[in-house]
């Protein structure tokens, strides 16, 4: 971390930051996910601590699977918009592209391609296509924002976004399952990991403009 503990005078927020690691879990105070062991912390406000990326992105971002359609930092969208990777609520710091496409910052950095914790035999694989609705290996939601799918086609693992973060930046080890908080509309479902399944042939009649929802018809 050596030139980078000095405090650094950042235009997402009036005071200096500092690089720091070892943090206990917190809240973003950029894109509000939460996040722990690295991040920016501010000098003066005792609570404000940005992830790495929310801090070090620039205002403009060149995707790797988007490279006609740069990406461009927004501080906050003017209307409820989910993210177009995970479906979770965009409630801060969002990337957006000149095609409207819009993205958490961490959802934006993962990796395209990675080996998770729980699936040691082969590399998952980032797959942005709708490929209807699929359940995570990991966690059990259901969704069909972008996924991981195992490289290795006859396995058939599914990883979601929030799953991929979490592992990616090891913040199962401070106690993190999920960064991004499900949305109300969601949570109204009944949609969480332990009911999910229960309600899932329920969730076929769920109507396609769900604010953040994982499901379409
Ligand atoms: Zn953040
Ligand atoms: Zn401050
Ligand atoms: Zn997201
Ligand atoms: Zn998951
Ligand atoms: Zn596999």
């Amino acid at each position: 971390m050596a030139g980078r503990e000095e405090v650094w005078k950042h235009s997402r927020h009036e005071h200096g930051l500092r690089l720091r690691e070892g943090l206990p879990r917190y809240r973003c105070s950029g894109c509000k996910a939460l996040g722990a062991d690295v991040g920016y912390k501010c000098g003066s406000c005792p609570n404000f601590v940005l992830h790495r990326p929310c801090a070090d992105l620039a205002d403009e971002y060149i995707h790797t699977l988007f490279p006609e359609h740069p990406f461009n930092f927004r501080r906050r969208t003017r209307l409820r918009h989910g993210c177009d990777a995970c479906g979770k609520l965009l409630r801060g710091f969002v990337f957006q592209s000149s095609r409207g496409m819009r993205l958490h910052p961490l959802c934006m950095v993962v990796p395209v391609r990675f080996r998770h914790s729980g699936h040691r035999d082969h590399d998952l694989q980032l797959v942005v296509q709708d490929e209807g609705i699929y359940k995570c290996k990991n966690c059990d939601w259901q969704n069909t924002k972008w996924k991981y799918r195992c490289s290795n086609l006859d396995c058939g693992v599914r990883l979601d976004m929030n799953c991929a973060i979490v592992d990616t930046l090891r913040l199962s080890e401070y106690g993190i399952t999920q960064v991004y908080k499900p949305s109300k509309l969601r949570r109204a479902l009944g949609m969480t990991a332990e009911v999910g399944k229960v309600v899932s042939s329920a969730m076929v009649g769920v109507t396609p403009t769900v604010i953040g929802g994982g499901v379409r018809q």
